[in-house]
C-alpha cells in the first residue's frame, strides 16, 4: 500500500475540489479516497491540485519531428501532408522506437498517463512487412513501457488512397496490409501487456471501403475494444465522400457499423445536423484536437452540438505542434466562442473530465477518476507559478483557462511516480532526447 496525501484534489465534475485528500493504492489501483484528512506518516505530500491521469485521445508520435517545420508560406492540410509524409518515409523500427519514447516521455511531463496512438506505419517504405510484421507496433508499445505511459495502440488499417479506389501510393505504401482480412491478421498478432491496449483503427472513409470497414468494426467488437476513425476533419473529405457515395462520412460510416459507444470519431468538424444526431445517438465519442486543426486549418467543430446530442467529448495533440491537454481543452471553449461570439458553451470541470475520465473511456482505460477501484493515475499540478499563482478557491476554471503543461510538477502512473518535481524519472533529460531523436531523422527545415 502507498498513500499519497493531496492539498487539493478534483473529485469530478459533480464533487468538485476537495482539501486534504488523502488517496491509498493498493498495487496499481485505488483502494481509498478520504477528504479532509492531515496526512499520515509515510504518505508522499502532493502540493497544489492533484487531478486524475490526462489521456491523449489521438495521437501521431512522428508528427512530433514537424512541429515549427511547416509554418512557411500558404498551404493547407493537403500540403501540409506532402511534408508528412517525407518525414513518414524516413522512419525505421529503430529511429521510430528512440523518438516515440521521447514523445511519450513529453506526454508524461505534461501529465498524460493514457495515449492513443493512431498507428498506421506497418510496413517498410517499400511496402514490404518487417520480419515480425508488427515491429513498428512493437517499437510503440516499447516506446511506452520506456516512458512509463499507458499506450492503447489504434492499430489502423488504411487500404487505398481515395474514395475512387485508387491505390496507395509513394510514401503511403507502407501503410497497406492489401485488405481487410490481412489487416485483421496482423493486427490479431499484437499482444497485450501490462500498460498496452490494442484497438482497432479506420483510418478515414477515404482510406477504407464500407466493406472492409464492418471487418474492422467486427474485429474490435468481438475483441470488445476501442475503434477510432478520422471523420469530416476536411470539407474535400466530406465533398469527395458526397460525390462517390451520396452519403457524408458519417452516414457511410454508420450504415457499414462503424458508430457506436466504443467508437471514437476523430476532429468530427464539418458535420451536418443529421450527422451530429447520427454521432449523439449512437454514443460515439468526438475527439477534438483543436491545437492541430487550427494548425492544420482545419476548421471548428460543433462541440457543444454533440455533446448537447449526447457524445462525450475528449481530447487530442494529435501532430503535437504543442503537447498540452489544457490547452486542447481550453480550446474547445474559445473556437467555440470565435464561431459563434458567445461565451461560455463548456463549464470548465466538463473540459476537465473531457481531458481526464471521458478520454480513458475512449481508449479503454478504467481511470480519469480519483475513486476506489479505478487506475491509480494522479497528476498535480503547482499552483505557485505566474500563471497559476492566486489561483484558489476557483482552482478548476483556472487550471482548464491558464494552466500549462510545464504546470505539470508530479505523474503517478498506475500507482508508479514517473514524474517528480517536473523531472522524468525514467528518462531524464526528456529534451535531449528529443533532440536527438528530431536530429536522426533530418526532417524538413
Ligand atoms: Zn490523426
Amino acid at each position: 500500500m502507498t498513500a499519497w496525501h493531496a492539498e487539493l484534489a478534483w473529485l469530478g465534475p459533480e464533487r468538485g475540489v476537495a482539501e486534504r485528500v488523502l488517496v491509498e493504492v493498493e498495487g496499481e489501483r485505488v483502494a481509498a479516497v478520504t477528504e479532509g484528512v492531515d496526512p499520515p506518516a509515510g504518505a508522499t505530500r502532493l502540493a497544489g491540485i492533484t487531478v486524475p491521469g490526462l489521456a491523449n485521445g489521438h495521437s501521431h508520435a512522428f508528427h512530433r519531428a514537424l512541429r515549427g517545420r511547416t509554418q512557411r508560406g500558404p498551404g493547407d492540410f493537403w500540403s501540409w501532408r506532402e511534408l508528412m509524409y517525407r518525414l513518414a518515409a524516413t522512419l525505421d523500427p529503430d529511429r521510430y522506437l528512440e523518438l516515440a519514447t521521447a514523445v511519450y516521455a513529453e506526454m508524461a511531463l505534461a501529465g498524460i498517463t493514457a495515449v492513443g496512438e493512431f498507428h498506421y506505419l506497418h510496413h517498410d517504405p517499400t511496402g514490404r512487412p518487417y520480419a515480425d510484421p508488427n515491429q513498428m507496433g512493437e517499437a510503440l508499445a516499447e516506446a511506452a513501457g520506456r516512458a512509463g505511459i499507458r499506450l492503447t495502440l489504434i492499430d489502423t488499417c488504411y487500404l487505398r488512397a481515395g474514395l475512387d479506389g485508387r491505390p496507395l501510393a509513394g510514401a503511403q505504401v507502407r501503410f497497406g496490409d492489401g485488405d481487410a482480412d490481412a489487416w485483421a491478421e496482423r493486427a490479431g498478432a499484437l499482444r497485450e501487456r501490462p500498460g498496452v491496449l490494442v484497438a482497432a483503427g479506420v483510418h478515414s472513409v477515404r482510406a477504407v471501403d464500407p466493406t472492409a470497414m464492418a471487418t474492422v468494426a467486427a474485429w474490435a467488437a468481438e475483441r470488445r475494444r476501442p475503434l477510432h476513425l478520422h471523420l469530416s476533419e476536411q470539407r474535400a473529405e466530406v465533398e469527395a465522400c458526397l460525390a462517390a457515395t451520396g452519403r457524408t462520412p458519417a452516414a457511410l460510416a454508420e450504415s457499414a457499423g462503424v458508430l457506436g459507444p466504443r467508437t471514437t470519431a476523430v476532429h468530427a468538424t464539418h458535420l451536418t445536423g443529421e450527422d451530429v444526431a447520427r454521432l449523439g445517438a449512437t454514443g460515439t465519442t468526438a475527439c477534438f484536437c483543436p491545437t492541430t486543426e487550427r494548425d492544420l486549418a482545419d476548421g471548428v467543430g460543433p462541440a457543444r452540438a454533440l455533446a448537447d446530442a449526447g457524445s462525450p467529448l475528449c481530447l487530442g495533440s494529435d501532430s503535437h505542434a504543442v503537447i498540452d491537454l489544457f490547452e486542447e481543452a481550453r480550446a474547445v471553449e474559445l473556437d467555440e466562442r470565435l464561431a459563434t461570439e458567445r461565451r461560455g458553451h463548456h463549464r470548465p470541470a466538463d473540459l476537465l473530465q473531457a481531458a481526464t475520465g471521458s478520454g480513458m473511456d475512449a481508449l479503454g482505460w478504467d481511470a480519469g477518476r480519483l475513486a476506489p477501484g479505478r487506475l491509480a493515475d494522479l497528476v498535480t499540478v503547482g499552483l505557485d507559478s505566474v500563471r497559476l499563482a492566486g489561483a484558489r478557491p476557483a482552482a478548476v476554471d483556472q487550471l482548464v483557462f491558464a494552466a500549462t503543461a510545464a504546470d505539470v510538477t508530479s505523474v503517478v502512473v498506475g500507482g508508479r511516480q514517473v514524474v517528480a518535481d517536473g523531472h522524468h524519472l525514467l528518462v531524464g533529460d526528456v529534451g535531449a532526447a528529443l533532440g536527438r531523436a528530431i536530429a536522426a531523422l533530418d526532417p524538413a527545415p
